[in-house]
């Protein structure tokens, strides 16, 4: 498979140098030459488990990579799951696809389990031997997502930097107690888009990366920017999909909505890339919490980020620039000198206009809302959720005011990883965060996940993020 870059200044001829590579040189993202329909017949749908539902998708986009060490690589990723690794809960019209039974509890484990092993496989197509550094910039679940798959993973180490504020108790501690010693967790004073910039301007400073070769180490990163990112996420549209198909919910061909919780824009795009392969979803909506700034794009085409950034309740989507937005736009424009300059714009000037059709519902749920979404899925079926999922319920609900259609939501995170707040919307009566976190763990049948994190404070490493450069190489290259 061939890649461009959404900039159209750049491009590289197979999967696994856009593993390598994470970022475009342009500064663009990958997006592959051509997006291929598949489809399953009833057999495979009757038959086929995660993986194999994984590989066929994968495998259609990441055409040259060795199929055997895909294979292979897919199965050891999904071992790490419990048998039954994505249950659909139905209340209602909504189908809840719990993506959230990974070992940190996010959805991002469906694809930070494969990253590592994708960037090995493209590591020996390409006879890379140096070392691969991670860095990423996360507000909770990519670092700890990431930390879990990487931990270990011979010839690499990786750091992640957490903004001091605005994430759980037992997203520090799958962070900085992970017990890895190949990983870095660093709190950084600021906020989520703070880091990624930053971070994105160290992958685009070819001095630095100069440096770090002749150290022997290749920067990647395991943000949703990488196509390693993005690629795993589409499986689990097709997979959730035929379940319901399979257990005769709905007809192999009806349409139906996905509704995605969305921070950086890449668990929603995956949702299109598995439209753009033949899935029958007809409607996408966005839903956003208090930082509507997608909302307001959706409805507008302007996306204009001055703005006031709040930290909320759902912290995984407080973000004002979403990376991935890119990838969308540069699909539905196919028009890279428009994109390159449109992203130019919000680098000047934090705003920009998009002048095509976005194809999109967007709404937006507020932090009491949030809670109240929970308390009241909660007192009407006895299903909890998160905070996260909660806002796509509300984004649901606008939507289903209109329209009439089964809608699978994105249920993102377990409602552990935010109990204080789950609490709070369902009045539990509580000690502290761990309490509240031992009763969450029991109501939505999760205790194994107690015996499995160390939830303590830990130590903290902060810097301010003028110093992520000088950590870096302090931590790295001395
Ligand atoms: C990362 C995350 C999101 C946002 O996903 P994107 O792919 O960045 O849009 C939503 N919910 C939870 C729980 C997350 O961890």
């Amino acid at each position: 498979m061939k890649y461009y870059s959404t900039r159209g200044k750049s491009f590289v001829n197979s999967t696994a140098e856009a593993l390598l590579k994470g970022l475009a040189d342009d500064g663009g993202l990958f997006i592959p030459e051509k997006i291929e329909k598949i489809n399953f017949n009833e057999e495979e749908i009757e038959r086929l488990d995660y993986t194999e539902f994984a590989y066929k998708v994968i495998s259609t986009i990441f055409d040259d990579l060795d199929k055997e060490k895909l294979k292979t690589e897919i199965e050891a990723a999904y071992d790490t799951f419990p048998k039954d690794l994505l249950p659909i809960k139905n209340v209602d019209n909504l189908y809840f696809m719990e993506l959230f039974h990974g070992k940190t509890r996010a959805f991002k484990d469906f694809a930070l389990s494969l990253l590592p092993r994708l960037i090995k496989i493209a590591k020996e197509e390409n006879k890379v031997d140096d070392k691969t550094l991670i860095l990423t910039a996360t507000s909770g679940d990519t670092g700890s997502a990431a930390i879990s798959g990487f931990a270990g993973v011979k010839d690499s180490e990786i750091i992640v930097f957490y903004p001091t504020d605005g994430i759980s108790l037992i997203q520090r501690a799958q962070m900085v107690n992970s017990g890895a010693e190949n990983a870095t967790a660093v709190a950084i004073e600021g906020n989520f888009d703070d880091a990624q910039s930053a971070l994105k301007k160290i992958f685009n400073d070819s001095d630095f990366k100069e440096k770090l070769k002749s150290a022997k180490y290749m920067l990647t990163s395991a943000n949703s920017i990488n196509v390693g990112r993005l690629v795993p996420q589409i499986a689990y549209y097709f997979y959730s999909y035929y379940k319901l198909v399979k257990n005769k919910e709905i007809e192999n061909g009806d349409s139906v909505a996905v509704t995605v919780p969305t921070g950086n824009f890449g668990n929603i795009l995956a949702a299109y890339f598995a439209k753009e392969m033949g899935l029958p979803i007809e409607d996408f909506i966005c839903a956003s919490n208090k930082n509507n700034i997608l909302e307001d794009f959706i409805n507008t085409n302007i996306y204009d980020t001055h703005r006031e950034f709040y930290k909320t309740n759902s912290p995984s989507m407080d973000i004002l620039v979403s990376s991935n937005l890119e990838r969308y736009l540069s699909l539905k424009s196919n028009n890279a000198s428009e994109i390159e300059s449109i992203m130019n714009d919000l680098k000047d000037t934090g705003k920009f206009e998009y002048k095509h059709d976005l194809n999109m519902h967007g709404y937006s749920c507020g932090e009491e809302e949030t809670l109240e979404i929970i308390d009241k899925i909660y007192k009407k079926s006895g299903y909890v959720i998160d905070t996260h999922t909660a806002v796509a319920v509300k984004a649901a609900e606008e939507y289903l005011k209109e329209n009439n259609k089964k809608v699978l939501i994105a249920a993102t995170a377990s409602p552990i990883k935010f109990a204080m707040e789950i609490s709070k919307a369902i009045g539990l009566d509580l000690k502290d965060e761990k309490d509240a976190i031992e009763k969450v763990a029991k109501l939505s049948n999760d205790i194994e996940f107690l015996k499995q994190v160390d939830i303590k404070d830990g130590d903290e490493i902060v810097i301010e993020k003028e110093n992520i450069k000088k950590f870096i190489e302090e931590r790295i290259l001395c």
